[in-house]
């Protein structure tokens, strides 16, 4: 497929003419709606390709965009009687899908946009096909744990976002046992709450335990949203200062077992099951972040699924493309929470993704400041854990992927179908008619390298584990709300996505 905007004419040529003569003498051709929003003119347009990924099959075709919403759909051989006088999109083999929805992202903003920032994140997004996005409530600065904290959230949002975010609240001891306060922070619009089960790294975001969670998912059964937990649960564990050198992956790996996972998830468990039909938290509903551990903790899980819970487990790229006997001494750009686990554990990953055990996955982009990373030093157990990765997750998830029968409708179904449900957008999530104009669009069998001439829109590229890959599958082009927000390595000029609340 050949760059740039104007890729019109391809694949239905008895329109070529005519389709030409609108785009290019510019009649007929509606003012762009918001100026700077959109790197198109048009608000009214078809985006043609031979395979759109609709909830049923992937067709030949184009969807016909008004308004920010897709509002029809049609096949090739149906195009030449409802295509009328609009411009046409033609992305020829390219393959356009829903834009993905990643639930759990850390922007940092407000308080430390030294670490990400709303613009350089979104951007990054919008670069990586993610047209949606639901920021976590801490390593901001406050954490969002009430209303006030929530506004400050959306203020800082306001005129600085390329795709929609929406935000999730946050469980603490202190306003646990406080309905008023969850209640105020729902009502202002948190999409759901979470909560750590451990020490969080962050001060103001203390850890809960399951008389917490408890109270929480009360509050929750109300607003039908979820709780998302973040399921470990600390363990005394010693190491031998001659033995055990910081520097080496393999220490860190050995203070957060998979125990600690499995720990914490028995425990979270006690509590899921007031989510059934019935219980007492009817209505509310669980989903464990970040899942590591596809052994012991995955088998809780699904126990727990054909017990009636209301429950959802992600796991993340970097669980699914390293493992820890490739982590190199010092590399703490691999540090994260829980940790990396052995090759063994991520094929058992990689199964119970594709069997639906894992329902979905998630970026838990969590960057720094790089000097956090102690790259100096490579100490593992000093250093700030968390992978930065959100304009990579798309060609990472299919990359490796590949291995284990990826498809183009589990990459959907994991990172736009249900992602959209645990986050309550009936309106996103599908390439359908009513739904957003949330759009991607990317070359499947295209490789690149992730070196210093690939542009990437991470405030601080230099901490992702991911640089120096090669990866399959290049985002060619985005949409959000119907605006074309990113096409060849290019942005629209101003930030118009919007802050979803619920
Ligand atoms: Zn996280």
């Amino acid at each position: 497929m050949e760059a740039g905007l104007r890729r019109f004419l391809v694949s239905f040529m008895p329109l070529a003419l005519y389709l030409c003569y609108i785009v290019y003498t510019g009649k007929n051709v509606p003012k762009p709606r918001t100026s700077g929003c959109s790197l198109l003119p048009h608000s009214h347009y078809w985006i043609a390709s031979k395979r759109i990924v609709t909830p049923h099959e992937i067709i030949s075709g184009a969807v016909e965009i008004n308004g920010g919403r897709i509002i029809s759909l049609v096949k090739e051989k149906d195009w030449h009687e409802t295509v009328k006088n609009k411009p046409v999109i033609d992305y020829g083999n390219a393959v356009v899908m829903p834009g993905l929805i990643d639930v759990h992202a850390h922007l940092d903003d407000p308080g430390r946009t030294e670490w990400e920032g709303f613009p350089s994140g979104t951007k990054a997004a919008a670069a990586g096909g993610i047209t949606t996005l639901i920021d976590m409530p801490l390593n901001s600065h406050p954490s969002t744990v009430s209303k006030e904290t929530l506004q400050l959230k959306i203020n800082a949002a306001k005129g600085r976002i390329f795709v929609n975010v929406g935000f999730w609240g946050g469980l603490v001891p202190e306003n646990a046992f406080n309905a008023s306060i969850l209640e105020n922070l729902l009502d202002a619009g948190a999409l759901g709450l979470k909560s750590f089960m451990c020490p969080s790294g962050i001060n103001d975001f203390p850890m809960t335990d399951s008389s917490h969670i408890k109270e929480g998912l009360s509050v929750l059964a109300k607003y039908k949203r979820p709780l998302l937990v973040h399921a470990e649960k600390q363990q005394e564990i010693e190491l031998d200062d001659g033995v055990d050198d910081p520097r080496s992956y393999s220490t860190y790996l050995k203070t957060r077992p998979a125990s600690m996972e499995e720990t914490a998830i028995r425990e979270l468990l006690t509590v899921a099951k007031d989510t059934r039909i019935g219980g007492p938290a009817e209505g509310a509903h669980v989903h464990i972040v970040h899942l590591a551990d596809s052994r012991s903790s995955l088998e809780l899980i699904k126990e727990a699924k054909i017990n009636g819970d209301s429950l959802t487990v992600e796991t993340c790229p970097h669980y699914l493309a390293f493992s820890s006997e490739d982590i190199q001494d010092g590399d703490t750009r691999f540090k994260c929470a829980p940790p990396i686990r052995d090759a063994p554990n991520k094929e058992k990953l990689w199964e119970a993704l594709m069997d639906g055990d894992i329902d979905m996955v998630s970026s838990d982009h969590s960057p720094s400041a790089p000097e956090l990373k102690l790259f100096a030093e490579g100490d593992f157990l000093r250093a700030w854990g968390g992978i930065s990765s959100l304009q990579f997750v798309l060609p990472v998830t299919w990359s490796y992927g590949l291995k284990y029968g990826i498809t183009l409708e589990k990459l959907v179904s994991c990172w736009s179908e249900k992602p959209a449900k645990l986050a309550s957008q009936d309106l996103k999530g599908a390439i359908a008619i009513g739904k957003h104009a949330d759009i991607a669009v990317w070359e499947p069998e295209e490789e690149f390298d992730l070196d210093g001439n690939h542009p990437v829109h991470l405030k601080h590229p230099g901490i992702s584990a991911y640089m120096g890959s090669r990866l399959t599958g290049k985002v060619l082009a985005t949409f959000v709300n119907g605006n074309l927000v990113f096409e060849d390595g290019k942005h629209a000029p101003a930030a118009c996505g919007t802050t979803i609340l619920a």
